[in-house]
């Protein structure tokens, strides 16, 4: 192409998004709901009070949104919750993203969900362009999973797991590493992951919002110690991987696995962040781990052109903050934040 032609290109190109700490963001979360068919013991109490559905930004808006953000440079969606499937009409959502997969501004579209209706989705989401999901399970025992989740059945996510695989969708398990609870399941989990051709990665459990008599510091189960646990038994091997956020990658060399370790506890990760969070009403959270965020539902509403809408995105990332405060070092749970982890989707 003459660099003539370019020119009407590169003069319709947004200047990127670039946080305070010259970190380009490129990967946005959104949660589309705060609901959830689940109650698992360390992200929700048994009775949550959910936001009325008046406050919640609707498939339109949710649309208008990510395709504003999708133009100033974001590649990666990530669809997540609460649980996203259970937002009603949220397939018209993901039919409506496929455009900007189409377009190639979009390099990945994907989700965040706890399985439950996979296989019911499943086919849908493969034809809407998604190729990779993450399923969240942290226990292979039927009894194991009623109690961790207290209203999710385990058969009906393996149907949902099982049906996934089958559209093509490649799945990632993500695994909360729970003290005294899925510890003696580490290796069952690894073999499961490795028959099935899973990646599975373990997620460090984040102090995030009251959950009701549950004890932040007892769930507690550092990755030091898992990764410790596998090193016994394999050879294990660091790779250089990353993928802009806390996940560190291991390789068990016997089996040629990889598997993920989010430690946002033991092992601080905020220097190459590269994401931005949204809540189902429009909040932007620019950091995980710190209660600072501002709303875009107002801009959004406040008028049709989004010129008021970039300003308020670009304000928004303009305080991005360095990094969270989390820290139980103490033996207590220090820089816990108040809302809870289905609010801003994990
Ligand atoms: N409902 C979907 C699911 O469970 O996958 C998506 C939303 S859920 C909030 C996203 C992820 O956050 C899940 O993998 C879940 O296990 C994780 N999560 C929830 N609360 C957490 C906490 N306090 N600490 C660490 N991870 C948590
Ligand atoms: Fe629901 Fe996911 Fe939270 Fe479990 S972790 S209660 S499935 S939002």
């Amino acid at each position: 192409m003459h660099a003539k032609s370019l020119l009407p290109t590169l003069c319709r190109m947004k200047t990127p998004l670039i946080d305070p700490f010259a970190r380009a963001i490129t990967y946005l979360r959104v949660s589309v709901t705060d609901r959830c068919d689940f109650r698992c013991v360390y992200c929700m109490s048994e009775n949550m009070t959910f936001l009325p559905k008046k406050d919640l930004l609707t498939l339109e808006e949710l649309d208008r949104l990510c395709s504003n953000f999708i133009g100033l440079g974001v590649e990666k969606l990530r669809i997540t919750g609460g649980e996203p499937l259970v937002r009603r009409g949220i397939m018209t959502f993901f039919d409506a993203m496929s455009r900007h997969l189409e377009s190639g501004a979009l390099k990945e579209l994907t989700l965040t969900t706890n399985g439950s209706q996979l296989e019911k989705y499943a086919d849908d989401l493969y034809a809407a362009g998604v190729r990779r999901i993450n399923v969240s399970l942290d226990t292979l025992d039927d009894e194991k999973f009623a109690e961790i989740t207290r209203w999710g059945r385990l058969p009906q996510v393996i149907r949902g797991i099982d049906a996934a695989q089958k559209a093509g969708l490649r799945v990632k398990i993500n695994t909360v590493a729970l003290a005294d609870f899925n510890d003696s399941e580490l290796f069952d989990l690894q073999a499961w992951c490795a028959e099935r051709d899973m990646d599975l990665t373990f997620i460090e459990v984040m102090p995030m919002g009251d959950i009701g008599n549950e004890d932040r510091i007892t769930q507690y189960w550092s990755l030091k110690d898992l990764r410790g646990q596998l090193e016994d038994r394999f050879t294990v091997s660091d790779l250089t991987e990353r993928t802009g956020g806390p996940a560190r990658y291991i390789r068990l060399e016997e089996t040629g696995q990889k598997i993920g370790l989010i430690t946002p506890l033991s092992h601080n990760f905020c220097e190459s962040c590269n994401r931005v969070r949204i809540t189902c009403t429009g909040e932007i959270y620019t950091c995980l781990g710190q209660e600072g965020h501002s709303d875009l539902r107002a801009p959004l509403r406040a008028s049709e052109d989004d010129a008021h809408l970039e300003q308020a995105i670009r304000a928004a990332i303009g305080i991005k903050p360095k990094g969270h405060d989390f820290d139980y070092s103490r033996q207590t749970v220090d820089g816990q934040v108040s809302r809870h982890m289905s609010h801003t989707g994990g």
